[in-house]
């Protein structure tokens, strides 16, 4: 669009002026966006999962003035960094349950502590029980192979017995 078809179109008369109305939308929206977020800090907008990534942008353009470039870089940056933290949420979550369900059950070989998502796999592969006897006390997490011969701390080495049925694995292998 040359200069002059541009100057025409900013004054063309459009429900009054074109201009005046895309500068009267675009205050009206900023002031909706800064009455609604304005408790809300740049990182507080950009982590949350509750406002849609278009909204995002507004905000940031209109209230917190970045440029489009600054805000989509913004926006891309925020979301490695909010998978991380879903992720570091995640680990934490999981190893808060297992810490609260297992933290008490003891392994076969302290040498070879066994993940907390193993400890979880195993538990609900085994549904809580001995796998030999079916009995619920006492159970222990117990390497199929053991550790000392060559065996995998993977929860596909991995089951629960209960000390009686794990003291006579042991004594048959010895
Ligand atoms: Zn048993």
């Amino acid at each position: 669009m040359d200069i002059s078809k541009f100057a025409e179109w900013l004054f063309e008369p459009v429900g009054g002026c074109a201009w005046l109305s895309i500068c009267g939308k675009t205050d009206e929206l900023k002031k909706e966006l800064s009455e609604k977020y304005s408790n809300l800090g740049v990182e507080d907008i950009l982590l949350n999962d509750e406002i849609d990534d278009t909204t995002k942008e507004r905000i940031l353009n209109l209230v917190h003035n970045y440029s489009e470039e600054e805000t989509k870089e913004l926006l891309s940056t925020a979301k490695k960094e909010s998978r991380k933290e879903k992720l570091r949420d995640l680990k934490r979550k999981i190893a808060q349950k297992a810490q609260e369900l297992y933290s008490n059950i003891p392994t076969d070989d302290i040498r070879q502590p066994i993940s907390d998502a193993a400890k979880i796999f195993v538990w609900k592969r085994d549904m809580g029980k001995c796998v030999k006897c079916g009995g619920k006390e006492k159970l222990e997490f117990d390497h199929i192979i053991p550790v000392s011969k060559g065996g995998s701390n993977s929860e596909r080495n991995i089951q629960l017995l209960c000390e009686r049925c794990n003291r006579e694995k042991r004594d048959s292998i010895i």
